[in-house]
């Protein structure tokens, strides 16, 4: 049981693809109960809204307050998400498409509902409780097994025409590079997201190279996570190092890039990746963005870690419902 609160609560759920995160959380951004349960395995439309009552129901149960409390619910979708309607259109990593969540959802709770994309909701996080607070311009990049991106401009997170703004993942980097889960040739997710650091890993490994990381996972090179590059990065393992370094120049060169088409105040960069390795990264990341010869696009900008780690995209939904009720 937590303290008796006062204040107007909310609940921000991000549906990930391995897991689901929801918090309980006060409209100061305070978070006072946290649950996380496993994303259940050929997830359908009822499913989904099921497992997302699952979640805000756990929330609730663990709270002593009055259910009037609770103002609104936002949940964070992997996916393309339409604001208006509140529908999810489609979510490829789930295998997802076209379910009106919002609606299910707040016939099921009873509570207004607020529906977004994970990474402009994590943008949102640190622009209003994290690592951007007080910018009026914000550029977020997420780097784990993919890349995302959002942007938010005056407290507003900026979709696009269609809803498929901050791509940032599909930005070609490489003309004719290496293909990408989109079809595409050479998008910066392809280069410098953590599937991207495991294939090139592979192919060296395929090669002859020598790696710790053969002995810190066991033999099992198929899946390599953060933790491991990390682990592999502190006992200084070569490969690591000049695969890490390579992906940390791309990530620069990608800060770069944005913030010559952006010009956001601050770049805050998040995700699995930099969780685990971004201080190791973060000095390679910047003297790319440092060296930049645009005369005047060096002023005043900056680029900041995640502040809100894994708690950035609950709490951009928390602040998503926050402005509907
Ligand atoms: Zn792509």
């Amino acid at each position: 049981m937590v303290q008796k609160s006062k204040n107007r609560l909310y609940i921000g759920v991000d549906v990930g693809g391995t897991k689901i995160q929801a918090s309980l959380v006060e409209d100061s951004g305070r978070i006072l109960i946290r649950s996380r349960q496993s994303t259940p395995r050929e997830l359908k439309g009822r499913k989904l809204v099921c497992s997302l009552c699952d979640a805000v129901e756990y929330c609730l149960n663990g709270a002593d307050f009055s259910r009037k409390s609770l103002k609104a619910v936002g949940v964070a979708l992997p996916g393309v998400v339409d604001q208006e309607t509140g529908r999810l259109i489609i979510a490829p990593n789930l295998n997802l498409r076209n379910i009106d969540v919002r609606e299910r959802l707040e016939a099921a709770l009873k509570v207004p509902v607020a529906i977004g994309n994970d990474c402009d909701l994590g943008t949102l996080g640190e622009s209003c409780f994290g690592a951007a607070r007080g910018a009026k311009s914000v550029v977020g990049i997420f780097i784990g097994t993919g890349i995302g991106g959002g942007f938010v401009w005056n407290g507003q997170i900026w979709r696009g025409a269609r809803s498929a703004a901050m791509e940032v993942g599909h930005m070609i980097m490489q003309i004719d590079g290496p293909l990408c889960g989109c079809g595409n040739h050479g998008c910066f997710e392809a280069l410098a997201s953590r599937t991207a650091v495991e294939k090139k890993i592979h192919q060296a490994v395929k090669k002859g190279q020598k790696t710790i990381l053969t002995k810190i996972l066991d033999n099992r090179l198929a899946i390599i996570r953060s933790g491991a590059l990390r682990k592999a990065l502190e006992r200084k393992d070569p490969l690591t190092v000049s695969v890490m370094k390579e992906t940390a120049r791309i990530l620069g060169y990608g800060c770069l890039t944005l913030r010559h088409v952006l010009d956001p105040e601050i770049i805050v960069l998040g995700g699995g990746v930099m969780e685990a390795c971004g201080q190791w990264m973060f000095p390679i990341i910047q003297d790319v963005v440092k060296h930049s010869s645009l005369p005047g696009a060096n002023t005043k900008s900056r680029i900041v870690l995640s502040a809100l780690h894994d708690d950035a995209v609950v709490l951009g939904a928390v602040a998503l419902a926050r402005a509907i009720a």
